[in-house]
């Protein structure tokens, strides 16, 4: 990989790379396998990098594969080993960021292809002064909850409901608050900690770039977004 760490930049990204990837069926850890004949991770990272404020990057790898990381992000890009979940990703990611940086994003790599502007949009909402933001997208389907039995227990308005992406945008002391806190039930992403905390989450317009490879679905299309 050519991309290097901004030396000006004021932002530190954590990349969130641990997961199996179960649901893409076979294979090596979801952020080794090849989009286009490049892991997920790369196609992640030189986007992060693409985006000037981006002084600093943390990849939590697979354990077991942090050597092979450390070669596709190449110099300047921190690798630590990933933990058992995500948020263990993120804790471990976190410890390795310098004192300097008082920004911190927080991105999985399973969102690929999400475009540098994305990143740009996030971390300039933090610096004008919000404590944490998510990029956001209406939500299409109509979503309902269901009980055990499969029986429907309320619909609800999607009008006020939103998709949430990453990269999450965080002052660091709000982002080490919520990770510090002690566990609740399990938060599927990082402002949903910050939320506990009473923390105030602003949105911003996330991107269907963004979207998260999760099946092989998703890997169809994001090869066809990236031929486009
Ligand atoms: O499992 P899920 O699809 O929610 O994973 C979202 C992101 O978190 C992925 O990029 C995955 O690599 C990462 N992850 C991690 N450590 C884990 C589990 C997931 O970094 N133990």
């Amino acid at each position: 990989m050519t991309a290097s760490v901004n030396p000006g930049g004021d932002v530190a990204v954590l990349v969130a790379a641990a997961g199996s990837g179960l649901r893409l069926g076979p294979g090596p850890p979801k952020a080794l396998r090849l989009l286009r004949g490049e892991p997920l991770l790369v196609h992640a990272v030189r986007r992060l990098l693409g985006c000037p404020e981006v002084g600093c990057v943390v990849v939590a790898a697979p354990p077991g594969h942090e050597e092979r990381v450390r070669e596709l992000v190449g110099q300047g890009v921190a690798v630590v080993s990933g933990g058992a979940h995500r948020r263990a990703s993120v804790v471990a990611a976190l410890a390795a960021v310098p004192e300097r940086f008082g920004i911190v994003l927080v991105h999985d790599a399973a969102r690929a292809l999400t475009p540098p502007a994305q990143v740009a949009v996030v971390a300039a909402a933090v610096r004008a002064g919000h404590d944490a933001v998510i990029p956001v997208l209406p939500v299409v389907d109509t979503i309902t909850r269901v009980g055990p039995a499969g029986e429907v227990l309320g619909t609800l308005d999607r009008s006020g409901l939103r998709a949430v992406q990453t990269p999450q945008g965080f002052r660091r002391a709000v982002l080490t608050a919520a990770h510090t806190a002690a566990p609740g039930p399990a938060a599927t992403d990082d402002a949903g900690l910050v939320e506990r905390l009473g923390v105030r989450v602003h949105t911003v317009p996330g991107s269907e770039l963004a979207l998260k490879i999760t099946t092989p679905l998703d890997l169809a299309a994001a090869e066809l977004l990236l031929g486009a």
